[in-house]
């Protein structure tokens, strides 16, 4: 697995190789010639070639790598049917911003369902939704390696946000409570934004929703 920090907003883009030479991109936030050569850099190095995009959720800072990987592999991004308004939102985001993001490629028509199983090569990945600071999020779980993409749920010592469109902060506790932390303490959580963490030291840590119900979220 590689991390790699993209664009204005430091948003992860997580590459995991499939074992046969493929690999999936996961929230592809290219965002200049720089973050692209770095891709290309490791992909000459390890010898791999992109084969799937998929999407945790589809904000734009998570998506401004999309129409590169379409352009340059013909690969449109799969994500949840709940996000695609989320997705459409994404150029009028970026006029907001005033960050130029490239024309968005058509979505894969394939949604998600609840605990598919997503097979590329040798990697295996769990879906579950995990609503909250999008509609549509979904995490994706790597039983075999112990960890599990979470795009913007949860962070270390922190969670998403909840005051973009179609966030509801309760929404986002049950999702970081029966979806995360019903995972083993050990499994690393690849977060959206900043570094990695666990299971377990969110769970006894996290000053938002943690294990002993004394977080933020969780009063009242
Ligand atoms: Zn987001």
């Amino acid at each position: 697995m590689i991390v790699q920090p993209c664009n204005a907003f430091s948003e992860n883009t997580v590459l995991l190789p499939d074992g046969e030479g493929g690999l999936v991109v996961i929230d592809p936030g290219y965002s200049s010639p720089e973050e692209w050569n770095t891709l290309d850099t490791l992909l000459a190095a390890e010898g791999l070639r992109p084969t799937a995009v998929l999407l945790t959720h589809a904000h734009l800072d998570h998506v401004m790598g999309c129409h590169g990987m379409e352009r340059r592999w013909g690969l449109r991004p799969r994500m949840d049917v709940l996000d695609l308004d989320t997705y459409a939102m994404a150029p009028p985001a970026a006029a907001l911003y005033g960050v130029s993001l490239d024309p968005l490629p058509q979505p894969l028509e394939a949604g998600f369902s609840e605990g598919e199983e997503l097979a590329f090569g040798k990697l295996k990945l769990t879906v579950r939704h995990a609503p909250g600071h999008a509609p549509g999020h979904v995490v994706f779980i790597d039983d075999e390696h112990q960890r599990v993409i979470g795009g913007d749920v949860l962070f270390q010592g922190s969670i998403g946000r909840t005051d973009l469109p179609g966030g509801d902060p309760g929404v986002l506790r049950k999702s970081i409570e029966e979806v995360l932390y019903t995972l083993p303490d050990h499994y690393t959580v690849v977060p959206g934004h900043g570094p990695t963490t666990t299971i377990g030291a969110e769970r006894a840590a996290n000053p938002f929703v943690n294990a002993a119900g004394s977080g933020m979220l969780q009063q009242g």
